[in-house]
């Protein structure tokens, strides 16, 4: 049993207990209706001889029995006319029995003669001055084997029902179990293969099991597509560690062979510090981006005063950044906020330098820091090089560039900013959104709760 298949298990299951229950519905038939019979024939003998007896009793003018209407067979019962001395007079004893019968059975009673069961009734009564005895009889043997062949012929319907029904139901729940074998050699391709494309792909239905197909399907897309973004991840992150490592080597190259001077070393040296601070900015963002994506980066947050810490991040950024470029700080004072203080410095720091580094001279950034009841609402316009409408979509995926070829000399440009921001954005239940134009600049918005 252990080795069968579900389906067949269940196929078995409910044909064994229809069988079961089959069974118990004729024994119970058969009891209930052999009772049944016998008290049907029992009623139809004492009808059938008080009848009689009433009929040959009413007065008339012959004076020998037996009265003209007196049947000795009526109904199924065998009619008999006995004298005082039990000598049949009328009628005819039913075959082979006639020196067995026992008379005054003054109540119908169920009788075997020959092997045969008979309901018996006698019933006494006066006739001519003379006391004669009325016996009906009626075999019940007789009855009960139409009755009987009537239970055999159920009983084979019956067969032939469950056998149909067992046909039926296996079919029903092999089509039922269909999607489950088939999630099974998908589970089973995909580990063989390791080809994530591979789906169940089942006919939307109604049922339980073409649900969990179906949610099955829909894991597995998302399992692809977090697969395919790692991938991606990783090899853009080995392309861009690429291009420092082979600058570094190149470099070290030609101080060993080449490099005579002083100031040839220090020429190389310097590019190599240079080199080594970007992979050092690189491998740092990385590591806190791929914190984020498991969660596994541990968040401080406590009451940060926002409106300070924005205040001193504009400072800076304008310390840092060209003088041509004027940046115009709108914070209103004192608003407070929970928040991861490191993060939230790192998502203004992002924007803002973004606005800087996608600005040429004379441009203006405009900070503005404001609240709501519950909100805190950040934004920097530009009014520098903007976004193409087709590229805004894309600006928040890791290693995305709208131009690279303008980014790619650029140490700070490596398409990693706006990725975190979005990442912080989410850590702090906030949202973040751009609406750019080109040639003509960006704004970007930053809206967050003020309690998590
Ligand atoms: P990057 O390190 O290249 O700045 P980001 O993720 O910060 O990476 O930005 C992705 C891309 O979005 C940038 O390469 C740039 O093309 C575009 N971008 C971001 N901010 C701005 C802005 N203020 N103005 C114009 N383009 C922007």
């Amino acid at each position: 049993m252990k080795n069968l298949s579900l389906k067949l298990k269940i196929t078995l299951w409910y044909t064994i207990a229809m069988l079961l229950l089959s069974t118990f519905v004729v024994i119970t038939i058969n009891s209930v209706s052999n009772d049944i019979l016998v008290r049907d024939i029992s009623k139809r003998v004492e009808e059938t001889v008080n009848q009689t007896a009433h009929m040959i009793s009413l007065p008339r003018h012959s004076k020998t029995p037996p009265p003209p209407k007196f049947k000795t067979y009526n109904r199924g019962v065998h009619l008999m006319i006995f004298d005082d001395k039990n000598k049949l007079i009328h009628g005819t004893v039913p075959f082979a029995i006639e020196d067995k019968i026992d008379f005054n059975n003054l109540k119908p009673q169920v009788k075997t003669y020959d092997g045969n069961k008979y309901v018996v009734y006698d019933k006494p009564i006066t006739l001519n001055n003379q006391t004669v005895l009325i016996k009906g009889m009626a075999s019940v043997t007789d009855e009960s084997y139409s009755a009987m062949a009537m239970i055999k012929t159920n009983i084979i319907l019956a067969l032939i029902l469950i056998l149909v029904a067992s046909l039926g139901g296996y079919f029903i729940i092999n089509r039922a179990l269909a999607p489950v074998t088939k999630i099974r050699k998908t589970a089973k391709n995909i580990s063989e293969s390791n080809d994530l494309s591979q789906r169940i792909n089942i006919p939307h239905r109604k049922d339980e099991i073409s649900d969990l197909a179906n949610t099955f399907d829909e894991m597995l897309d998302r399992i692809e597509q977090t697969m395919n973004r790692e991938k991606q991840f990783t090899s853009d992150a080995s392309h861009e560690l690429r291009t420092p490592v082979s600058v570094i080597l190149s470099e070290c190259e030609y101080m060993a062979d080449c490099a005579t001077t002083d100031d040839e070393y220090k020429e190389s040296a310097v590019s190599i510090k240079n080199q080594a601070e970007k992979m050092s900015k690189l491998i740092s963002e990385l590591l806190m981006i791929s914190r984020m994506d498991k969660n596994s980066l541990q968040l401080n947050i406590e009451k940060t005063d926002i409106s300070e810490l924005l205040s001193f991040i504009c400072e800076e950024q304008m310390q840092i950044h060209s003088k041509d470029i004027t940046l115009n700080a709108n914070i209103m004072p004192d608003i407070y906020a929970d928040a991861d203080k490191f993060l939230l410095a790192r998502l203004f720091i992002n924007l803002i330098s973004n606005a800087y580094q996608y600005s040429h001279a004379g441009d203006e950034i405009t900070v503005t820091l404001t609240e709501s009841k519950d909100k805190v609402i950040f934004r920097v316009a530009d009014t520098g090089i903007g976004i193409p409408e087709d590229k805004l979509s894309k600006i928040w995926e890791r290693f995305y560039r709208v131009d690279s070829s303008r980014t790619a000399s650029d140490n700070n440009s490596m398409g990693l900013g706006l990725a975190m921001v979005k990442e912080i954005a989410k850590l702090h239940n906030g949202e973040v959104s751009v609406t750019s134009k080109a040639g003509f600049g960006s704004t970007f918005t930053f809206i967050m709760p003020k309690g998590l």
